[in-house]
């Protein structure tokens, strides 16, 4: 019976991947993620059920559209299976037990990934999404206090990190009176806000030093007119997350 449910949850993670891919696409162009049919990016013709299978679909295709042949990008398709794994990393790690915790999670990385995809190509979060993930913080907090697993310290450190980079940012954009010369973005400080409404400050600060790293390196494989902040640090608590049961009782030493 396990099994089933590791696969589903796999299944799921790569649904949701081809999902991510879309919003990361229509969000910025101001398109709805619900409603309106998928076209080709090339020749824009209606993109039909078989043409949209995620994995099978590229695969049958041979990774070329069905209508003018353009080649599809084939991250989208390491994205799909990427985001798979990462569902059945996080199920395998945490156990299957709270599966209410669980969905909670994915509700949340979903969000995560679209942010992360938008952060990269468009350098900004958008506010709908920062508004989504607060509507899934906001229900899991209440979900914990209900469960009787809520720490207030958890929630209230949370805040402490992403107050200091505000006022940071506000010196700086008095000190240059250029709201642009601020060192992190708002969007980021909002970001790294709900992630910690969501996990929790042990996760969180761990993420934000694991994100520097992630971010040197990724500084080092590209060139950016601007550091996608937001980007490097999903990818970070992605990781986090993964191990968190590992490191449990390092992270709750963190909490004095
Ligand atoms: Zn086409």
């Amino acid at each position: 019976m396990d099994a089933i449910i590791y696969v589903a949850i796999f299944l799921t993670g790569i649904v949701f991947g081809s999902f991510f891919t879309l919003a990361v696409y229509r969000i910025p162009r101001k398109e709805n993620i619900v409603y309106g049919r998928s076209h080709c990016t090339s020749c824009n013709h209606k993109l039909g059920f078989w043409d949209l299978i995620p994995i099978l679909s590229y695969i049958f295709l041979g990774g070329k559209c069905r209508y003018c042949g353009e080649k599809i990008r084939i991250r989208y398709l390491l994205l799909e299976i990427f985001s798979g794994f990462v569902f059945l990393a996080i199920a395998l790690t945490h156990g299957i037990e709270n599966i209410v915790n669980l969905c909670f999670i994915y509700l949340f990385i979903a969000g995560m990934f679209i942010i992360a995809g938008i952060d990269k190509e468009k350098y900004e979060i958008p506010n709908g999404l920062c508004i989504y993930e607060l509507f899934v913080a906001i229900f899991h907090l209440l979900y914990s206090y209900y469960t009787k697993s809520f720490d207030y310290r958890y929630t209230v450190y949370a805040l402490i990190v992403p107050l200091i980079f505000y006022i940071l940012d506000k010196l700086f954009s008095v000190l240059y009176k250029d709201e642009n010369k601020v060192p992190i973005g708002y969007g980021d400080i909002k970001y790294l806000a709900l992630i910690g409404l969501m996990f929790g400050f042990p996760i969180q600060i761990t993420s934000i030093v694991i994100s520097t790293f992630v971010t040197l390196v990724g500084i080092l494989i590209h060139r950016y007119k601007e550091i996608p902040w937001g980007y490097y640090l999903t990818i970070a608590t992605i990781m986090v997350l993964i191990i968190e049961p590992y490191i449990a009782n390092t992270l709750n030493f963190i909490i004095i």
